[in-house]
């Protein structure tokens, strides 16, 4: 592919002029980056990264391309600061979730430009993001910016299956590249705006709930439906999942969470939820509080640790009592709870020891990144050049992104959502029509830039 035009600069761009050349060029970018299939499975993100890596090449910033497994890649480039400070990291995925086109007004994957904005699967989550990186890395290379800190671009694979070669395994293979950063980067923040165009609050992603998969196990007597056995494995599944179904997991109030609900207090119309969320652990002591915080299911998920039944299999055959029937249970841990000791709860709340609960991969507790950093400053500090009243706040994702991997390193990382979004801009992740308007790419090259230079120049 022929890569669009570049913006050249001689110095740090100012005016509007030229940085809506620059979000121009970002649009382009998208465009080609979004017609670029990494579903995953199988992912093939070694196309992306080689892209990635020419569209680097031109500014004259070297990349090295990875290749964990045949067609999978991760991707590094560093600029080179002065070393005063330590390195910053701008981590993004290169791989999508499916799209299923009969669902969709254009191709997912045709890069089109209409009616203002780019569409694709990706342009979102977070191939958008991924873009608003790389300019970044192309300004401060174009127009020469001294550095205090080097700043790294990674792109990875297999953040949309949660496993595989992507940051995880870079992370492990490669800490030499990265160990010694401060700051990270990455996506999970949100940059909200209602439908009046104005900007509700700035969401920076300091923690997130950690996944917590188990496979559920019952055992029993096997035998023949027509002869029921009084220890029929599916029957003791159903009665253990009954009680994990009705079980209500406690309140927990985390440091995080509560600074949270005090800066949505600030925007609260409603006098008695204002009075609730200025004071959330007073709240959950009462039990209308309780009631009412609980029934927003995101509210909720931020109180306790959740579990989804997902999945059941008894047996295959209507006539055969099985030897064993099994769940799988979505469970999300809080910041500081120990997945160990969430197991042990569990199986006191079954209380069938002929049920037995198998993580489905390695867990971790949660870790939660200061917000008393010079990074999040940064982000502060470009938030209110923009909107002076706008709240910027730390709410905390139920889901999940890669960024875990480097709080455990003790890399502060942040997501950040560059793009100003509506609700319903935001539904297109994971969903149909994802795309990203040319005006919210430009507003995000710029925003992303600008907390980067606070952060990172001399
Ligand atoms: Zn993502």
């Amino acid at each position: 592919m022929e890569t669009p035009a570049r913006v050249a600069l001689i110095s740090a761009p100012r005016g509007d002029v030229e940085w809506n050349a620059l979000g121009d060029e970002a649009g382009a970018l998208l465009s080609q980056y979004l017609r670029i299939n990494t579903t995953n499975p199988p992912g093939n993100e070694i196309v992306a990264a080689r892209w990635l890596a020419a569209v680097l090449r031109r500014d004259g910033i070297e990349a090295q391309v990875f290749e964990p497994a045949p067609g999978k890649a991760n991707l590094y480039a560093r600029l080179r600061g002065d070393g005063s400070a330590r390195p910053l990291i701008l981590l993004n995925h290169m791989d999508v979730v499916l799209a299923s086109p009969e669902y969709w007004q254009v191709d997912p994957f045709g890069g089109a430009v209409r009616g203002g904005y780019i569409w694709g699967r990706g342009a979102l989550d977070m191939k958008g993001e991924g873009i608003a990186q790389l300019m970044t890395l192309l300004i401060l290379k174009r127009a020469a910016v001294p550095l205090k800190r080097d700043v790294i671009f990674l792109a990875t694979s297999d953040e949309e299956i949660g496993a595989g070669v992507g940051a995880g395994s870079f992370a492990a293979r490669h800490a030499d590249l990265i160990r010694d950063a401060e700051f990270l980067i990455t996506e999970g923040g949100t940059t909200r705006v209602n439908e009046q165009g104005g900007v509700d609050y700035y969401g920076v992603g300091t923690t997130e709930k950690s996944p917590f998969w188990l496979n559920m196990i019952a055992r029993g007597t096997p035998g023949h439906g027509s002869r029921p056995t009084p220890d029929n494995p599916v029957h003791r599944l159903i009665r253990a999942l009954g009680r994990i179904a009705e079980w209500r997991t406690p309140l927990v109030v985390t440091p995080g969470v509560e600074r949270y609900f005090k800066d949505l207090a600030t925007l609260e119309t409603d006098s008695t939820r204002r009075r609730w969320f200025s004071d959330i652990r007073a709240a959950l002591r009462d039990s209308v509080a309780v009631r009412t915080i609980t029934s927003d299911l995101t509210y909720n998920a931020l109180l306790r640790n959740t579990i989804s039944i997902t999945g059941l299999k008894g047996s295959d055959k209507t006539n055969v009592i099985p030897p064993l029937a099994t769940a799988v249970l979505d469970v999300r841990l809080l910041p500081g709870q120990e997945p160990a000791a969430f197991l042990a709860e569990l199986q006191r709340v079954v209380g069938d020891t002929e049920v037995t609960f198998r993580p489905q991969g390695p867990s971790w507790p949660a870790t939660e990144s200061s917000t008393d950093t010079d990074l999040f400053r940064a982000i502060e500090a470009a938030a209110h050049a923009r909107h002076p009243e706008a709240l910027v706040t730390t709410p905390m994702l139920a889901g999940f992104t890669d960024s875990h991997y480097f709080r455990r390193m003790g890399i502060a990382s942040y997501g950040i959502g560059p793009f100003p979004l509506t609700v319903s801009d935001s539904r297109g992740v994971h969903g149909n029509d994802e795309r990203v308007s040319l005006e919210a790419l430009r507003f995000g090259v710029r925003f992303l830039y600008d907390v980067v230079k606070r952060v990172a120049a001399r």
